[in-house]
């Protein structure tokens, strides 16, 4: 999967990006991430990104010109190098976007290419929004000073979907919302700490009880701390009755 970032600060990247997972799947060749700086696509002696907003109101605005000749380098350079001739979804994040969710991640998974734009100050002038822009992603209801770290958030959570990114034991598939509920409790070494031991079901090794364990604890864990996701998750009828158990302890 292919993924062009557009921002006026290339230099946050390279720290999350060539670490641990990400980096290996880029090693592997499973993703490639390529940063354009909006500033190169920026004309004049002072190579100008952002004015003051028409009418006032204080901050800055990111200028027209520089994003859309960004945006469109970066697709042709992108088409050339993939072969791939369809235009790719171009995300704006921005607070404004729908909110991203694992199953938007599972989503924008399924697609060969993506096109990330980073906003700064005031955001963007509004023309890259209406003749630009074809998806708008927020990665929550807070405001961050740009959209590097959502970008790089974006990245993170589609890439760890790709197929074969993540190793046998990393699954995504257990983890939190991939099954519709959040994931119980880990355990690892040592067996007693402090005094605080690990359950008897996950030191036995008997998978049948260990899997029921797992998914009690899932459905015990969302229950009290996300009681909305039961409302949508695939549940089975054991899982119906251990949630009727769990009513009536509470
Ligand atoms: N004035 C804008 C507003 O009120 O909607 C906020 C601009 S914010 C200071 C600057 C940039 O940070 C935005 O253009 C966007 O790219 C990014 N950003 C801020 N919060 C974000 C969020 N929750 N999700 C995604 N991007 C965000």
């Amino acid at each position: 999967m292919r993924f062009d970032i557009l921002t006026l600060f290339p230099e946050m990247f390279p720290g999350y990006l060539n670490a641990s997972i990400l980096r290996r799947a880029q090693e592997g060749e499973y993703v490639r991430v390529n940063l354009h700086t909006i500033r190169d696509y920026a004309v004049g002696k002072h190579r100008v990104t952002d004015e003051p907003p028409y009418g006032g109101g204080g901050g800055m605005v990111l200028k027209p010109e520089p994003i859309f000749a960004a945006a469109e380098a970066a697709i042709a350079q992108g088409q050339a190098k993939t072969g791939i001739a369809a235009v790719p979804p171009i995300i704006l994040l921005t607070p404004q976007g729908r909110p991203f969710t694992q199953s938007v991640a599972q989503e924008l998974s399924q697609q060969p290419w993506l096109v990330l734009l980073c906003g700064r100050y005031e955001g963007v002038d509004e023309r890259v929004r209406q003749h630009l822009v074809t998806d708008e992603i927020s990665i929550g209801d807070f405001v961050l000073t740009g959209g590097e770290l959502a970008a790089m958030i974006l990245v993170d959570a589609i890439t760890r979907l790709l197929p074969d990114v993540l190793g046998a034991e990393d699954a995504a598939v257990s983890d939190s919302f991939a099954t519709g509920l959040l994931e119980g409790p880990h355990y690892t070494k040592p067996e007693t700490f402090r005094s605080w031991s690990v359950p008897a079901v996950v030191r036995s090794g008997h998978a049948a009880n260990l899997a029921r364990w797992r998914r009690q604890e899932a459905l015990r864990r969302t229950w009290q701390r996300r009681p909305d996701l039961l409302l949508t998750a695939n549940l089975s009828q054991a899982d119906k009755q251990y949630l009727a158990v769990l009513a009536q302890e509470t």
